[in-house]
């Protein structure tokens, strides 16, 4: 039921398993702004329901209207995800992402 999936704001702070950048939660950080990556813990966004725990590479970055659309590749499971980028992302890699 795609209509019944609800938001759910959690305020964490998380260490990047990838870069070991210090991420401060602002509620609806699911990726680190440094690097990109992911981590695949969520089933609908924010649940943190996913017991993979995966890391989610940063596969490409499209142009929408509103900013950028990251698509998200787990590497543990192959799960699929994308996720819109925050403003404190990491710019360049989002230009190089987008041009991959
Ligand atoms: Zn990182
Ligand atoms: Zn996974």
């Amino acid at each position: 039921m795609l209509g019944m999936k609800r938001f759910q704001r959690k305020k964490e702070d998380f260490i990047c398993e990838h870069c070991g950048e210090g991420v401060k939660g602002i509620g609806y950080t699911d990726h680190c702004p440094r690097c990109l990556w992911s981590k695949h813990v969520d089933i609908n966004p924010g649940d943190r329901e996913a017991d993979c725990q995966g890391m989610m590479e940063p596969m490409r970055a499209v142009v929408i209207r509103e900013g950028y659309v990251i698509h998200y590749k787990c590497d543990k499971c192959g799960y699929l995800h994308k996720v819109k980028a925050a403003e404190n992302d990491n710019f360049e890699e989002i230009v190089r992402l987008s041009r991959s």
